[in-house]
């Protein structure tokens, strides 16, 4: 029978140890440790962590097991703050859309009143004009900007007042130049207002926007 050194017993003890050496290396291995002191301690030892699995070597497959589950829980939450913050991104792209949507719907389809009279003279007294369909000048409409625009074409400037349905006065300016506007902010939306005119001329068109 060959003999092996001590460090290719060594290499060879895992093995052994396991059973899966052929016969004849088992039988070499066997008289190795039997015939050298050093390599039979080791294999003492070695059989010893091994073959008989301590509590220690437990907990430490736990410890592990529990670092583990902790990594993947800490990777969970950093996923779900990338998750957070994506959807939020998304919340405030979409919401950036809709108001550029209505930015468009309010350039294209933006809803006016428009009044156009001919051959006009108030001789200087204030005048009702009827706006919309019953005479009234109502912001209905959240598209509404809210603004009265004296149509450039217009022949003269005009004195603008603005009243609500009980006769106090809203808004008053002397002097709107064609091609001028002025807000009209101050006007509550859903409400009815009476608008009255003072001017001259061949033609005023008047945009209520
Ligand atoms: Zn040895």
């Amino acid at each position: 029978m060959e003999k092996i050194s001590c460090s290719i017993a060594k290499d060879l003890m895992p093995l052994y140890m396991d059973g899966v050496l052929s016969a004849e290396t088992t039988e070499v291995m066997k008289a190795h440790l039997e015939s050298c002191g050093n390599c039979r301690k080791e294999y003492e030892t070695m059989e010893q962590e091994w073959k008989l699995p301590s509590s220690v070597r437990l907990q430490e497959e736990n410890k592990k097991m529990l670092k583990e589950l902790k990594h993947q829980i800490k990777r969970k939450r950093i996923l779900t703050g990338v998750v957070a913050v994506f959807l939020a991104a998304m919340v405030l792209v979409g919401g950036y859309l809709v108001y550029e949507n209505i930015g468009v719907v309010h350039e294209y389809f933006s809803p006016s009143f428009e009044v156009s009279i001919r051959d006009i003279d108030t001789f200087g007294e204030w005048e009702k004009i009827s706006v919309g369909e019953d005479g009234y000048l109502n912001f209905d409409s959240v598209f509404y900007k809210k603004e009265m625009v004296v149509h450039a074409d217009s022949s003269d400037s005009i004195a603008l007042r603005i009243m609500d349905r009980e006769g106090n006065v809203i808004l008053e300016s002397e002097e709107i130049l064609p091609g001028e506007s002025i807000d009209l902010e101050k006007l509550h939306r859903n409400t009815d207002y009476q608008v009255e005119i003072k001017a001259k001329g061949e033609a005023v068109f008047l945009w209520f926007v």
